[in-house]
Order: C-alpha cells, then sequence, then structure tokens
C-alpha cells in the first residue's frame, strides 16, 4: 500500500470514529480493541532486521561486561542507539544510568526497567562473543535485559510517533498491506514510556539511587522482567503478590579471650560461642589462624530473606537477639552490624494484584493464556523491589528454555548462557505493557466542536 493510500485510510478513519475519549478497566482490555497489540508488535519484533540488531547488541555488551556503578561503556553503547532513534535521555542518572522518554512527554507515565551490571566471575563458556575482561561476566542476563529494553524502544519510537499525530498503525504485512489501525480523534494521544537502564543490581542497590535521583517521580506504574533458564522460550511466568524475597546482610563479631589451646579454662573461647549463634545462612565464619591458640574474636556473617517486611524485621531482630544471647552464655561479646560496605537491604519483590491481572491480559493476548504461568515464590531477590515501594509495578520472567538446544545452566554461574530466541518476545512484552498501559489511562479529553464531552 503507498502513502497516498495510508493518509486517505487515515483520514477516512478520522471521519468515521467518534472524538471522545475513553478510559478502560484493566478488565476490559480485552475487549476494547487494543487486544491485537501485542500480537502485533511481537511479529514486529520477529523481523529479521530487528532480532540481527537485537543480536548484535547483546553480544556486543556481553563482550565488555561491567560491575555495578561501572557501566560506562554499557552505558554510552545505550545512548548511542538512543541517538540514532531520536529518543531523548537523562544521563548520567545514579552515576552510569540512563533514563529515556518516548512520547509526547506529557502524563500518563509509565516506566520499563532493565538492569545493566556483571558480575565478578570468569566466564568458562567458549564462544565466539565470550567476555573480554579477565573475571567479569554477563552471568545474570543482564545484557539480554539492557538489548530487550532497546528493542522495545525502537517498537515504541516507530509506533508512538503515529501515535502523537493521532493515527496508530498497529502492524503492516511484510508486503505492506495494512491490518489495523486505532485512530483519535480531537486531541491526539498523549503519554510517555519512561526507559530505565539502571546500574548495580547485583547488590548495588541501582533502582534505589534511580528513585532517589527524582526521574520517576510521576510515573504511574513499572514493569521489568529477568530471563530464566527453567521457563521455555515463548513462555512466561509471574504471580500477584510477594514473588521473591526481601534479603539483607549481617556480620557478627564475637569476642572472648585468646590463649593456648591446651589450657583452654584460662580462655573465653569464641569459637565455641560462635558456633552456637549459627542462625539462617552463615556462609562466612573467620576466626583463628594457628592449630593450637584460641583467638580473641571471631566473625561470621550471612544472609537472611523474607517475603514480607514485617517477618524479615522480625528475623533481623532475632538474629541480634540469638547472636548476642548465645554469645553471653559462653561469657562472650557480640557486636551485630546489618549491613555490608553500603549494601542497602533488597524489600521483597511483591507485585501489584492489578497490574499483575493487566500483565497477564496482555502477555496472554501476545503468547496464549496457556503460556502465561502463575509461579511459586522464589527465595532470591530483586532489586526491582525498591521502585514497587514506590508506585505499584510488576515483575515477571521470560522463558529461554529449548530442550533441544540442550540444557541451559543456571544465572550466577561460570557456565550461563542466554537463549537469543528470548529477546524478540521481551522487547515485545515490554512494548506491549508499556504502550497498551498509556492507551489504557488516556485522560479524559472534549471534542473539538466542544459540544461532546467525555462522561466517562
Ligand atoms: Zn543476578
Ligand atoms: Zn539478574
Amino acid at each position: 500500500m503507498g502513502i497516498s493510500k495510508w493518509i486517505l485510510l487515515f483520514v477516512t478513519t478520522l471521519l468515521f470514529v467518534s472524538p471522545s475519549f475513553v478510559r478502560f478497566s484493566y478488565g476490559a482490555l480485552s475487549s476494547n480493541g487494543f487486544s491485537d497489540i501485542p500480537k502485533k508488535l511481537l511479529d514486529y519484533a520477529k523481523r529479521q532486521e530487528l532480532v540481527d540488531w537485537m543480536v548484535g547488541v547483546r553480544r556486543k555488551i556481553h563482550e565488555n561486561p561491567e560491575l555495578g556503578y561501572e557501566e560506562f561503556e554499557t552505558s554510552k553503547l545505550i545512548r548511542e542507539e538512543l541517538d540514532k532513534m531520536g529518543i531523548k535521555y537523562k544521563y548520567p542518572v545514579a552515576v552510569t544510568g540512563v533514563v529515556g522518554f518516548i512520547g509526547t512527554g506529557e502524563p500518563p507515565f509509565v516506566a520499563i526497567r532493565a538492569d545493566m551490571d556483571a558480575l565478578p566471575m570468569q566466564e568458562m563458556v567458549e564462544w565466539e562473543h565470550k567476555s573480554k575482561v579477565p573475571g567479569k561476566m554477563h552471568a545474570c542476563g543482564h545484557d539480554a535485559h539492557v538489548t530487550m529494553l532497546l528493542g522495545a524502544a525502537k517498537i515504541l519510537k516507530e509506533h508512538l510517533e503515529k501515535l502523537k499525530v493521532g493515527c496508530f498503525i498497529v502492524a503492516c504485512h511484510e508486503l505492506g498491506e495494512c491490518i489495523k489501525i486505532l485512530s483519535f480523534t480531537g486531541e491526539s494521544f498523549q503519554g510517555t514510556v519512561v526507559l530505565v537502564f539502571q546500574p548495580a543490581e547485583e547488590g548495588g542497590g541501582g533502582a534505589m539511587r534511580i528513585i532517589d535521583a527524582g526521574v520517576l517521580e510521576n510515573v504511574k506504574a513499572i514493569f521489568g522482567l529477568h530471563v530464566s533458564p527453567d521457563i521455555p522460550v515463548g513462555q512466561v511466568a509471574s504471580r500477584p503478590g510477594p514473588l521473591l524475597a526481601g534479603s539483607g546482610f549481617f556480620e557478627a563479631v564475637i569476642s572472648g579471650k585468646g590463649g593456648h589451646a591446651a589450657i583452654p579454662q584460662h580462655s573465653i573461647d569464641p569459637i565455641l560461642a560462635a558456633s552456637n549463634v549459627i542462625v539462617v545462612t552463615v556462609a562466612k565464619f573467620q576466626g583463628g589462624g594457628a592449630f593450637n591458640v584460641i583467638p580473641d574474636s571471631v566473625t561470621i556473617g550471612g544472609t537472611f530473606r523474607a517475603f514480607s517486611k514485617e517477618s524479615f524485621m522480625q528475623l533481623k531482630k532475632r538474629i541480634e537477639e540469638v547472636i548476642t544471647g548465645q554469645a553471653a552464655v559462653q561469657r562472650c561479646s557480640a557486636a551485630v552490624t546489618f549491613q555490608e560496605n553500603g549494601k542497602a537491604f533488597f524489600p521483597p519483590t511483591v507485585n501489584d494484584k492489578d497490574l499483575h491481572e493487566y500483565f497477564q491480559i496482555v502477555a496472554g493476548d501476545m503468547i496464549g493464556n496457556q503460556k502465561v504461568s502463575i509461579m511459586q515464590p522464589l527465595m532470591g531477590s530483586e532489586d526491582f523491589s525498591f521502585y514497587q515501594e514506590v508506585m505499584p509495578g510488576n515483575f515477571f520472567f521470560l522463558g529461554m528454555k529449548n530442550e533441544t538446544l540442550g540444557k541451559l545452566e543456571s544465572v550466577h554461574t561460570p557456565y550461563f548462557t542466554v537463549n537469543e530466541d528470548a529477546l524478540p518476545y521481551g522487547a515485545a512484552l515490554h512494548a506491549s505493557l508499556a504502550l497498551r498501559y498509556l492507551l489504557d489511562f488516556q485522560p479524559k479529553i472534549s471534542s473539538p466542536e466542544g459540544k461532546h464531552h467525555d462522561e466517562l
């Protein structure tokens, strides 16, 4: 179809569409005419050209992994791609973070987020695009997360520009034949998608610093995803309410009185005391340097997790009580601290119930309801939870598993790999969740003639 036909179709559509605006409830989304959007955006994301570009971006990031707050090259790559797309952004936000904006610059605002940091571990996978930085690796898939958010940016830029002028071409066949047009008359479409490229998810609390920077103040909802080697590609999983645990660190120094191991009656043994205070997971236990010397002190440390803030705080209190109480039984003293190197507690990742229902509808429209599952909560933690403390958010897992390609290793292992076939799904889901949210929450406006007022 040629340009002139497009214009004709657009103008014709304008003539027949009522100049009122409708605000839909989540439940009405499937029947409001927007239900085709996710599938069309997935078709768009699966175009070879877009897939090749995403694969290239992901491999480039994979080759140059950077740790939390050191994502300078990754951040630069993101900004270069946004520049090419003509997308405005704020930088730096939280040291290396980039926050992009697509749309009219006006409310409503909806955010989609990706984390950028790698892990301090040596990649053991031998392949062409292996990490070029010894001792650093994208072993949690954040290279794929950045790529999918850039993919979504590309999709949204393309489609939102059309919304801005009042016409939205949902998708076109490869031959250029239009499948569907949604049009808005009167006032144009309003709304902005906020792209959050966040540093330092792996324990650095980058999300908290993005919020502190004040760039998300008017954002009404946020969506985030994580790749999963356990869920088949083309499927997703999440749950309403608590999804991932809150996590904290503790360290305790237990002090006694050292002495010769052969005359323990003259010592106050901190090792004996420390062995009685093991609560939750103690992953660090340091004390003593000789086989025949009772040390003066022992340092223990570990992590604790819970699915609600209340149980988390209760656990924290009990850890302190048990350690100091048990140390006292052995005549030792104990000093407990709950943060390490300024690392923040991660609150539990708790999905907003309405937003989760909305996610299910949008994802179901894209890949089919049977491929959108409810999962059990996991003990892992995610700093996405910081966003959910200040606005409704939904976090979900994106499948990568494909049995025919062999088993995928878990995240945080040196053999972790990403199935790049998942990239179009993540990009299209990000884009669909954001776009339909904006369409759903269009502000009520009056007709240009001033006669018809939207009563909804
Ligand atoms: Zn991780
Ligand atoms: Zn991760």
